[in-house]
């Protein structure tokens, strides 16, 4: 198929290109490179020995890309592009409606105008809010407690009032939970710019010295070790996670909501020691006031993909962070 992949140059988004690329896909990547950088998709096509295009472009200007959608003539879309700090959306409302939303918009209507096809969403666990009960599963209440959450909650409603007009777009609302780790070959990674707001990244970066240790948020929640509980994931689980929608889809065109996690919620100081055990290094850390907006625990029941297309995310946790400290001495060198 030929696939346009929006933020392709992400971090999911690139580890996704691979697969697509492995799979025999044609892939053109439109991104403005705002959260990450060309050079990226230069590593892709060197691991894979494919090539794929770029489309230099924004989400939020639709003539930057509508000519091109409609010369090219994507069977599918794959759409990342978006903005996905919880802390940022705080501060800026308007940029993240902006860029989620109305981005969410222009894609998926300059998609129908020409045809439709397959569309596969980057969607999030933010959309269920703090009082889930776990695990969390796509029936559960959606009541986001950020803007961020709200804007991928909007994008989903716009996606499937779409869907619902022009039946040809078929939908997946993927529901990602917290995805980690790196591509196994060490090139490419997750690349926070500045300061990383997530812990698996900042705990890379005391493992190599960058930062002296790690703030733990918060150690008197109700959970067993009194660290708050998330669902990570393999970054290569989660992109293929896309390749089987795309399948999915492709074979029973309509509208699917899926969360996509491992079903198994990890504490953070189960995170550290997994930590030190994989790479040998100390981590020291300090325990702060709990952060508001997070909540105790996350993790998702991811039963519903399994069923209706037998895969499940694979990657242990010893891999996530086996990959991930491999990219981060790679990236550390360079
Ligand atoms: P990322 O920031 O690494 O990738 C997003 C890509 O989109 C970047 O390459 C960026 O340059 C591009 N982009 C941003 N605004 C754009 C615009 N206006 N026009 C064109 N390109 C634009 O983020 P990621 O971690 O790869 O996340 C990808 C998607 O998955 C996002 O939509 C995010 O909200 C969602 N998501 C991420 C996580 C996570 O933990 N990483 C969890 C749940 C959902």
């Amino acid at each position: 198929m030929r696939v346009l992949v929006t933020g392709g140059a992400g971090y999911i988004g690139s580890h996704t290109c691979i697969r697509l690329l492995e799979a025999g896909h044609e892939v053109t990547v439109l991104d403005n490179f705002q959260n990450s950088r060309p050079e990226v998709l230069d590593r892709v096509q060197t691991i894979t020995d494919a090539t794929l295009e770029v489309l230099h472009a924004d989400v939020r200007a639709p003539e930057s890309f509508t000519q091109f959608m409609g010369e090219w003539k994507p069977e599918a879309v794959v759409h990342f592009a978006g903005l996905k700090s919880v802390n940022e959306s705080v501060e800026k409302p308007a940029e993240y409606y902006s860029t989620n939303v109305q981005g969410t918009v222009n894609v998926a209507r300059a998609f129908v105008e020409m045809g439709g096809g397959a569309f596969v969403f980057s969607s999030t666990a933010a959309v269920y809010g703090a009082e889930a009960t776990m695990p969390v599963t796509e029936n559960s209440p959606t009541r986001p407690v950020n803007p961020y959450g709200w804007s991928k909650l909007m994008a989903e409603q716009v996606l499937k009032d779409i869907h619902t007009a022009h039946p040809q777009l078929s939908v997946a609302l993927l529901r990602y939970f917290n995805p980690v780790g790196a591509h196994p070959s060490g090139l490419i990674g997750e690349d926070p710019a500045g300061v990383p707001a997530n812990l698996m990244p900042y705990m890379a970066r005391v493992a190599d010295g960058t930062y002296p240790s790690l703030k733990v948020f918060g150690s008197d929640y109700p959970t067993a070790d009194g660290s708050g509980v998330r669902d990570f994931l393999h970054v290569d689980d989660l992109a293929e996670s896309h390749i089987v929608a795309l399948k999915s889809l492709a074979g029973d065109p309509g509208l699917v909501t899926w969360n996509v996690g491992r079903g198994e919620g990890v504490s953070v100081f189960e995170m550290v020691a997994a930590f030190q055990r994989v790479t040998g290094r100390r981590i020291p850390y300090s325990v702060e006031p709990r952060r508001p907006g997070d909540v105790a625990e996350s993790y998702a029941d991811p039963t519903e993909i399994e069923r209706a297309t037998s895969w499940r995310a694979g990657r242990s946790v010893d891999d996530m962070v086996a990959d991930l400290w491999r990219w981060q001495k790679r990236s550390s060198a360079d």
